[in-house]
């Protein structure tokens, strides 16, 4: 028996992510009694790994994989759980993880809970907490079934050092025929993305229109930070659609967000309520977002800003 982890890697390089579900899945197989296992694809150098407690790191490199294809990536994980005798996957929360989770969970005839945000507080019966109601409440679900498929919503548990001697394994997955048709047409990079990032700059309507963004990207840029909006904003083409955050948008769990000219309507903080400090600035002091934030500014966006950056600059 063993916790198989996936961790996911871009360009050869670890996510956050996965050292958090490494550092997750080593947990849970200290409370079983057994081994965590690290798959990873195509990731250049697997060791970093044994810092956070993985023991053995199973090495899949695959032209085929360069290109995320849930189908083909989970039928890679279920494969790897099957040798490894893997009762217990885990995933992380972002886009591909959430994909991959419930076909995974099909492969195994497994039980599945997405945004789980700690270890299980009991292995028998095998229970888990979990966000509900858009972030709002914890739910503890029992998983009956004798595989499990978790996803570990982001920045929930953390990452921990738990150094081990590793060692890593190579194995030749079986490539299948995904039937999906579908092609890369360009990767962005170079940009923290929201689900990465530690950091988020997020603007609203207040900002009046898009040629005002500039200072939102620079305070971003001086902050290491992902940009993101509110839904009107994307709605009306000021921003990309895939920068819009809440509950019909991308949910966001960094470390600080930083809400400018956002009212701070229920759907909107539906998505930023993981997010562990908020700072909102919005020149109504009656602002509803004000009451879910840590830090206030009452003031005008394009005064506050601006001396934002400077300041940081200076620092
Ligand atoms: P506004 O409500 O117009 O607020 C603008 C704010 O900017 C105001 O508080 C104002 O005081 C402030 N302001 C104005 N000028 C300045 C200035 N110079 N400096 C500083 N502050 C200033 N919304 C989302 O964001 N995400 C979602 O996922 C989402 N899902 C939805 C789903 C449904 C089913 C529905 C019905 C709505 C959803 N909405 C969502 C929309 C949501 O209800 C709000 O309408 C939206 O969040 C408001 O966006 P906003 O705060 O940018 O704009």
């Amino acid at each position: 028996m063993s916790v198989l982890v996936f961790a996911d890697s871009s360009e050869g390089k670890f996510k956050k992510t996965a050292l958090e579900v490494v550092s997750y899945g080593k947990k849970v197989a200290e409370q079983l009694g057994t081994n965590v296992v690290a798959l990873t694809i195509n990731a250049s150098d697997s060791s970093e790994l044994y810092t956070y407690g993985a023991e053995k790191v199973v090495s899949v490199s695959n032209d085929a994989l360069q290109t995320f294809n849930a189908k083909q990536y989970a039928a890679v994980i279920t494969e790897v759980a099957k040798a490894q005798n893997a009762t217990v996957v885990v995933v992380d929360s972002s886009t591909d993880g959430l994909y991959l989770a419930p076909i995974i969970a099909v492969n195994l005839e497994a039980g599945c809970v997405s945004n789980v945000v700690d270890v299980p507080s009991s292995t028998s019966p095998f229970t888990v907490k979990r966000k509900t109601f858009s972030n709002k409440a914890f739910s503890n679900t029992v998983i009956s079934t004798e595989h499990k498929v978790i996803v570990v919503a982001k920045n929930s548990y953390g990452v921990h050092e738990n150094v081990v001697t590793g060692s890593t394994e190579t194995f030749e997955a079986t490539i299948v025929e995904s039937g999906v048709k579908s092609e890369k047409i360009e990767r962005v990079t170079g940009k923290v993305t929201i689900a990465d990032a530690e950091i988020v700059v997020s603007a609203g309507r207040g900002l009046k229109g898009p040629e005002n963004w500039g200072m939102v990207e620079e305070l971003a840029s001086v902050l290491g930070a992902a940009t993101a909006c509110s839904k009107p904003v994307s709605d009306l083409g000021w921003r990309p659609h895939a920068e819009h955050v809440g509950q019909t948008g991308k949910p966001v769990a960094s470390n600080l967000y930083i809400a400018i000219g956002i009212s701070g309507a229920i759907q909107h903080l539906a998505g930023i309520n993981a997010s562990k400090v908020k700072v909102v600035i919005n020149t109504d002091p009656e602002a509803p977002f004000f009451k879910a934030a840590d830090y206030g500014i009452v003031g005008d966006a394009f005064e506050v800003v601006p001396k934002l950056i400077e300041k940081l600059k200076a620092f």
